[in-house]
């Protein structure tokens, strides 16, 4: 069976910055990742490199920013009042803190506090790297119907409910 639309799909994974070779996760000594293959579950470059796999193939790819989490944006870089974040105990340069907002919750990462005016960036903090993956196909099967109709897997590796 290979890897197309709707096939539930577990992968091994290596993942490093592909300048630095930096390794920022990595399936290793843990469970392997589970996902619904054609539901953007992974990011889109990777989903592209895994079509037409199979168990046991092995792959090494490399995903340019635009393919993975996406470009760095000045845009999501933003300036607001220290009052903003009333209730926290501290606000430090390096915390990352959810906001609520029109589009839903968002994650940030507060990078500079100056007086009563905080910098928070709203990129992804893999946003602007290019990434290389290490994978090796573990296992391919058929989704169910109510996996496709969620667009996500159940049981091991996915969502208990
Ligand atoms: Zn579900």
């Amino acid at each position: 069976m290979t890897i197309a639309q709707h096939k539930v799909v577990t992968i091994h994974y290596k993942v490093s910055d592909s300048e630095s070779d930096e390794v920022i996760d990595s399936s290793e000594n843990a469970e392997p990742m589970t996902y619904l293959h054609g539901a953007q579950n992974i990011i889109p470059g990777l989903e592209q490199a895994l079509e037409g796999k199979a168990v046991g193939d092995e792959l090494e790819v490399v995903v340019e920013a635009a393919e993975a989490y996406g470009e760095r944006s000045d845009d999501r870089i933003q300036q607001v009042p220290m009052e903003a974040f009333q209730g926290m105990e501290k606000v430090e340069p390096g915390m990352a803190v959810t906001a609520q907002t029109d589009q839903g919750q968002i994650n940030l990462v507060i990078t500079e506090v100056n007086g009563d005016m905080v910098t928070v960036d709203a990129n992804h903090p893999l946003a602007g790297k290019s990434l290389k993956f290490e994978v090796t196909v573990e296992d391919v099967r058929d989704a169910s119907e109510e996996e496709m109709a969620h667009g996500h897997v159940h049981g091991p590796g996915g969502h208990e409910h």
